[in-house]
């Protein structure tokens, strides 16, 4: 992922980031940073990057044309569109569900601005987004630009090198994290909880757990009310049918849901990361999405009953696709079947399973065929989401996490099919996430027989009922 930051004070963000975490995932290549000092497009001898403002006021103001030669630079570079963060105090709020989407795009540009901001006609025409770090005024946009360039790295994969701290930390499930412990045991008179040295991980989890709780009743009632609500709902979904619905308890369990409409037994939610809805039934919702306003209406739903197909379809969405979730029950982790060893990335035949990069792009998209296009193939890659077998250097299957949370996209090269390569891609990567406490479920589209039977052999469950995607083109095009 590249950070492109355009200031007055390149010095301040590569000394600030070139330590720690942020400091080595730059040696690493992992991340990578590039600073423009605005100045450098002054276009006078002095080098002056500022003036009066019109209509008189307090203050010097950044006139268009050097941030204007500043952004270009980095547009005309990057090629493809990317996101300009301008950091400023009338932005919305930074938060870690912004981080995360953030954290999505292979490129950056944050614009600092300073003294009193910024002529507002350069603004217009370059700015994708406007994030403030919270409610203050800094004297300058590098400190909030380096908040979130942190904040934003250790989401990216490979930069925390236990990928599992940063899903279990503060916010990614709504509750504050628990108190924790360090040695010596005792200091100035006072132990650690005796559980934490019990050894016995289910009480030590529902420990941290009621602590997160009470923390988060405590010190932010805002985050709790939305985790009691949040809370409620998955409990009627795991009572309702639960192989169903699991998409959505997962989406809740993972940190990822906001409720949009939640009323008795009918829920509407969202992804956060990705504007993906989610229905237990939609006659009240339905009714609810077209009040709401644009940018709230999802333009991708998952139906949970298939009866409404016919009022989504008034309503201007198209049926995608009807599948059934499957789904592995059980906590343990899958036998090995195919692998080496349960957890190895080694096949039974020795070829070599492993998380793909950008190289393998090309090689990827020849064996995966999505139905939306090569384009959402590289995000997935470049998220850190799809992996692959490998014959040597030859890549010869692909399996991967959808955006919303499922596993797909597995595919395997004709040549190498009837060597269990397709059980083995499956059991390793539903292992990856049994390790992270998900419960892993696919979505296998109605007449995939082939699919039906390799989920069966694995020992995944079927929900009895489908659901069914429904997409309306017109809000992802509008968007
Ligand atoms: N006059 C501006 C206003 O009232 O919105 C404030 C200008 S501030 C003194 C100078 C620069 O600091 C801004 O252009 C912005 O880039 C940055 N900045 C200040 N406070 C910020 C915050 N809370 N979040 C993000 N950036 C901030």
């Amino acid at each position: 992922m590249n950070f492109h930051v355009l200031t007055l004070f390149p010095e301040m963000i590569e000394q600030g980031l070139s330590e720690s975490i942020t400091g080595r995932a730059l040696k690493q290549n992992i991340i990578s940073l590039d600073t423009v000092n605005i100045r450098d497009f002054a276009n006078n001898k002095h080098n002056k990057v500022d003036d009066y403002t019109y209509g008189g006021g307090a203050g010097m103001l950044m006139q268009a044309e050097p941030v204007y030669g500043a952004i270009k630079s980095v547009t005309d570079k990057i090629k493809h569109p990317c996101r300009v963060i301008y950091v400023t105090p009338q932005g919305k709020r930074f938060d870690q569900h912004m981080a995360m989407d953030f954290a999505g795009n292979e490129d950056l540009v944050f614009l600092c601005g300073h003294y009193e901001g910024i002529d507002e006609r350069v603004l217009e025409e370059t700015v994708t987004d406007y994030v403030s770090i919270g409610d203050y005024v800094l004297t300058g946009g590098e400190l909030a630009a380096m908040v979130m360039i942190d904040a934003i790295s250790r989401l990216v994969p490979g930069v925390l090198h236990n990928d599992i701290s940063a899903e279990t930390e503060s916010f990614h499930g709504k509750l504050l994290e628990y108190p924790q412990y360090s040695r010596p045991f005792s200091w100035h008179g006072k132990e650690v909880p005796a559980v934490l040295m019990s050894g016995n991980q289910k009480q030590i989890d529902a420990w941290r757990l009621e602590q997160s709780i009470m923390r988060t009743r405590q010190r932010r009632p805002d985050l709790y009310d939305e985790y009691q609500k949040l809370s409620k709902c998955r409990e009627f979904l795991l009572d309702n049918n639960k192989l169903l619905h699991i998409d959505m308890i997962e989406l809740i369990n993972r940190g990822r849901a906001e409720i949009i409409y939640g009323e008795d037994d009918e829920y509407l939610l969202r992804d956060i990361n990705t504007g993906i809805g989610f229905h237990t039934k939609p006659e009240g919702a339905i009714a609810f999405a077209f009040d709401i306003e644009d940018n709230m209406k999802p333009a991708c739903i998952i139906l949970h009953q298939t009866k409404y197909i016919k009022q989504l379809e008034e309503a201007g969405y198209n049926n995608n696709a009807v599948c059934k979730q499957a789904v592995w029950t059980r906590r343990e982790k899958m036998p090995a079947r195919g692998l080496y060893k349960t957890d190895a990335g080694i096949t039974e035949d020795g070829y070599t399973i492993k998380l793909l990069c950008r190289d393998d792009f090309e090689a990827a998209a020849k064996l995966y065929k999505g139905f939306d296009g090569d384009g959402y193939l590289y995000d997935r890659i470049m998220d850190g989401a799809v992996y692959g077998a490998f014959d040597i250097e030859r890549l010869i299957g692909v399996i991967g996490l959808h955006e919303e949370g499922s596993i797909g996209m597995l595919s395997v090269d004709p040549e190498y099919r009837r060597k269990k390569l397709a059980m083995a891609l499956e059991t390793y990567i539903f292992n990856l996430a049994i390790e992270k406490g998900q419960i892993p479920y696919g979505q296998v589209i109605i007449g995939n027989e082939a699919s039906m039977a390799l989920q069966k052999k694995l020992g995944l469950y079927f929900s009895k009922t489908d659901i069914v995607w429904m997409e309306n083109k017109k809000i992802s095009v509008e968007k």
